[in-house]
């Protein structure tokens, strides 16, 4: 089992004007918190959590449990400092859920109302119970789900980091199976958007990037009444990997039987192959003597050594055009960035790029037709990414 298509998406909603939300999508880990508190403190406590995620690699090595555990104390522990040594903090908290995918396991963390969900069959299958006050009530049985729905208190939360110096973190593990999808979301999507819209979305849309993107767009419909933020990942099989591994093997077998569909044969076959490997060799008759074969192995190790150098070269001519080219993109705050770099992802989450400037810009302070011209992707020099970013900082940031 691996990780498959996975993406993000966070968005102040229509009535707020901050953005409380955080999420982090740095895949095989993935995380949405909600932060709250006033003035900034949200935002704060929120981010904080998600650059726990990113950056305490202490807990790397841990079992998939006890890591999520170790990195949201940290978060916990971090808001929690914060907020006492700065009395505009005090009193900032957020909700944490998270997801680490091992093997074909999803493991998840979390505390306060911020969920998780698995898609599983066209069934929308909640995974997380909220820690709040409707979500007490409505297990005890006091409250039905759809009383709970309308509750007037429906978010207000019974646990969240930085409010003790320890937080009670619910961890669950779950097997995933090829095709399951994961959804993790904050209220602002649960509470705007009912249990078949989500399903609806998700079953028409094309990617998991326009999945995300018309969720938050259905919460706005709804009301936007709340920061919205969803992250999205799929488990799929490894079916691939073991397709363009047995093909090979089996011509190379030259039966012409073509039972590639038999992974175990194919397997089995596998040393026989790898004896008489030899009697490929197209000029096997005449025994070479040693010199000659020396001869060979020297042309060779030059051939070799000459393509060595010349992807070397090739490397070093694209490092130094990439240091030396810069774009404007938005990171996963929302913040207007300059990248220095190339655009592309070598693989999911190691990018030809890094962030040289952050702006207190705001992707969604833009109108999209401004956002389509400034994230137009057009390589340009450092200066020049400035002074296009500096036209829209200018009348955007107080
Ligand atoms: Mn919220």
């Amino acid at each position: 089992m691996r990780l498959g298509e996975s993406a993000g998406r966070t968005h102040p909603g229509k009535v707020r004007r901050r953005n409380e939300d955080s999420y982090v999508l740095d895949p095989p880990l993935f995380a949405v918190a909600d932060g709250m508190g006033g003035a900034q403190a949200g935002e704060v406590a929120s981010r904080l959590t998600a650059a726990a995620f990113r950056e305490f690699h202490e807990a790397d090595r841990l079992p998939p449990d006890e890591r999520l555990q170790a990195i949201i104390q940290e978060a916990n522990r971090r808001i929690y400092d914060r907020a006492h040594a700065d009395s505009d903090f005090s009193g900032m908290g957020t909700t944490v859920t998270a997801a680490l995918l091992t093997g074909g396991r999803v493991t998840i963390g979390h505390v306060g109302d911020s969920r998780a969900y698995r898609i599983r069959n066209g069934e929308l299958e909640q995974l997380t119970d909220d820690h709040s006050l409707v979500g007490d009530l409505m297990r005890s049985g006091r409250l039905t789900p759809e009383e709970a729905d309308a509750h007037p208190q429906r978010s207000v939360i019974t646990r969240a980091l930085g409010t003790d110096p320890d937080v009670d973190v619910d961890t669950l593990a779950i097997e995933g199976e090829p095709g399951d999808l994961f959804l993790l979301c904050s209220d602002g999507l649960t509470t705007m958007v009912a249990d078949d819209d989500i399903l609806g979305i998700l079953d028409a849309a094309p990617t998991l990037d326009d999945a995300a993107r018309a969720l938050v767009r259905a919460a706005n419909t709804g009301g936007g009444e709340d920061n919205v933020t969803v992250v999205l990942f799929r488990v799929e099989g490894d079916e691939h990997v073991e397709e363009t591994l047995a093909a090979p093997l089996a011509a190379a077998e030259g039966n012409g039987q073509g039972d590639t569909n038999d992974l175990e044969d194919t397997l089995t076959d596998l040393q026989p192959v790898a004896a008489p490997a030899p009697a490929l060799d197209p000029s096997p008759s005449p025994p070479r003597s040693p010199r000659r074969k020396r001869r060979r192995w020297a042309r060779r190790l030059f051939v070799v050594l000459l393509v060595l150098g010349f992807v070397a070269l090739l490397l070093g001519g694209a490092l130094y055009g990439i240091s030396r080219a810069y774009f404007v993109g938005a990171d996963e705050q929302g913040n207007v960035v300059i990248y220095q770099g190339v655009p592309f992802d070598l693989t999911e989450g190691t990018g030809l790029y890094r962030a040289r400037y952050v702006s207190r810009l705001q992707a969604s302070q833009l109108s999209e037709e401004e956002r389509a011209s400034l994230f137009d992707h057009e390589l340009v020099s450092y200066d020049r990414a400035r002074a296009r970013v500096a036209v829209y900082e200018a009348e955007a940031v107080p």
